[in-house]
């Protein structure tokens, strides 16, 4: 049931969701598109992106004006691309950005944050940001039919989202997702197909179909005000720390945007004055499977020209070979001095773990990139100690349960008599083989 007490904090002052000033611009030729379900520019085939009249939200958008918002990312909504009229329905983000003292320990770091994805709200994992801001477009633009394509967690928060506005939802995936994904899919009475091919060609498929069908793809025609929902994570990262920039951002890719979208929410807040400039600019540290790691690569070699892979990974929602905004999240890491790394499958489960065992964060396959990842940039030297360093765990570790399969059937032990003595010989026997139970 819809609670106005979630949205709003207080009820005298009611805010305006809506925002005057945006609207399409093309990334190459700067030619201006007003406002409707379209990508890439006619002219350059370049993607477009939304453009603000920054100028006009300064004293608009400010630390006050926020503070008396919903704890939600409709708290941001005068910078985000929210039509005339629009009334938020679900809470969504504002999740928690937490010390990982523990974590760090393990590390040498004295400042390091996770920011929790994994429990956004409704289908647990950033892309309910993304898509909360694309459906509020498909409305305005008078869709019924919403969809995408997906690697699994954007076809859950699809899924959710248009069950609880009334569209319906037809959502294309890789045939080997996992089971928890495509069950969290289904459960929400949404439409799946199933398609033999990698991400890359599911996308390729569902560009054809967006054109053919009168649909709204949350990630094609609908990406660039799908994408700006993003930046949500950044401004939430500066107002969580007390309204300042971190040194450093560990972000997983996949396609590249949500990398692209925190620094745009960074230099806008600095541009609104909403955050001091920092000495050095925030340096940004992309993370990769090796088994898809197209990005990774081209930052490593130093270049912004990505050369597509084939994904082979337990990193699911990770595995996009092409990815569409890989050179702009090259480009923009090697800019700022940052840099990208990618580890093994066996890592991103160890990842996992550690996560888990440390913060008590249960992540999925992405979110022990995430960590396998920032392990390596401290091992490494390439973060320093003392920095304070922002770690973006995307997913919930539930969805990916098969990643963790037959770990741990060794601490399983046989279930036993509910009596004292048979408990205290159980224990005697485990404390008797400590190498089982620290062996992970
Ligand atoms: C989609 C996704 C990402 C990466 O997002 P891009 O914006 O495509 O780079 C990261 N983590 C998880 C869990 C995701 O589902
Ligand atoms: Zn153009």
């Amino acid at each position: 049931m819809f609670q106005p007490s979630l949205l709003s904090r207080s009820e005298e002052s009611p805010m305006n969701y809506s925002n005057p000033s945006y609207e399409l611009a093309c990334t190459e030729c700067g030619k201006r598109f007003g406002n409707q379900p379209l990508s890439a520019c006619p002219d350059c085939v370049a993607p477009l992106e939304v453009v603000y009249d920054l100028l006009s939200a300064k004293g608009v958008f400010t630390r006050d004006s926020i503070a008396r918002g919903p704890a939600s990312i409709w708290r941001y909504a005068r910078m985000l691309p929210v039509p005339e009229g629009f009334q938020p329905d679900l809470p969504v983000g504002f999740t928690p950005l937490v010390h990982a003292s523990r974590l760090g320990k393990r590390f040498g770091a004295a400042s390091l944050y996770v920011k929790n994805d994994a429990v956004c709200f409704p289908t647990l994992s950033f892309k309910d940001r993304v898509v909360a801001v694309a459906l509020a477009n498909a409305q305005k633009f008078g869709f019924d039919t919403v969809g995408c394509s997906s690697t699994g967690n954007l076809a859950n928060s699809v899924a959710a989202q248009a069950a609880r506005l009334g569209l319906k939802a037809c959502i294309l995936v890789p045939a080997d997702l996992e089971p928890a994904k495509i069950l969290n899919t289904l459960v929400y009475g949404a439409r799946l197909i199933r398609i033999n091919g990698n991400y890359d060609a599911v996308n390729r498929l569902s560009m054809q179909i967006a054109g053919e069908y009168n649909w709204g793809f949350v990630n094609v025609n609908l990406r660039p005000y799908y994408s700006e929902g993003s930046k949500t994570v950044g401004y939430e990262i500066a107002e969580q720390l007390g309204w300042r920039l971190p040194d450093n951002v560990v972000v997983p890719m996949a396609g590249g945007s949500l990398i692209r979208k925190i620094r745009k929410a960074f230099q806008e807040l600095i541009f609104l004055g909403l955050v001091k400039k920092p000495a050095q600019p925030v340096r940004f540290f992309g993370a990769q499977a090796t088994g898809c790691s197209p990005i990774s690569v081209a930052v490593k070699d130093g270049v912004d020209d990505i050369m597509p892979q084939k994904p082979n990974t337990i990193a699911r929602s990770l595995a996009i070979g092409n990815p569409a905004d890989g050179a702009a999240a090259a480009k923009m890491i090697l800019e700022d001095g940052g840099w990208a790394e990618d580890v093994s499958d066996v890592e991103i489960v160890s990842g996992i773990q550690e996560m888990a065992e440390t913060e008590g964060i249960f992540t999925e396959t992405a979110g022990g990139v995430t960590t396998a990842v920032t392990a390596r940039l401290y091992a490494e030297g390439r973060i320093a100690p003392g920095e304070t360093t922002v770690v973006c765990i995307t997913g919930n570790g539930l969805k990916t349960t098969d990643a963790l399969a037959g770990r741990f059937d060794h601490l399983d032990t046989c279930a036993i008599r509910p009596r004292l003595a048979d408990f205290d010989a159980l224990l005697r026997s485990l404390d008797a083989e400590p190498e089982l139970v620290a062996a992970n």
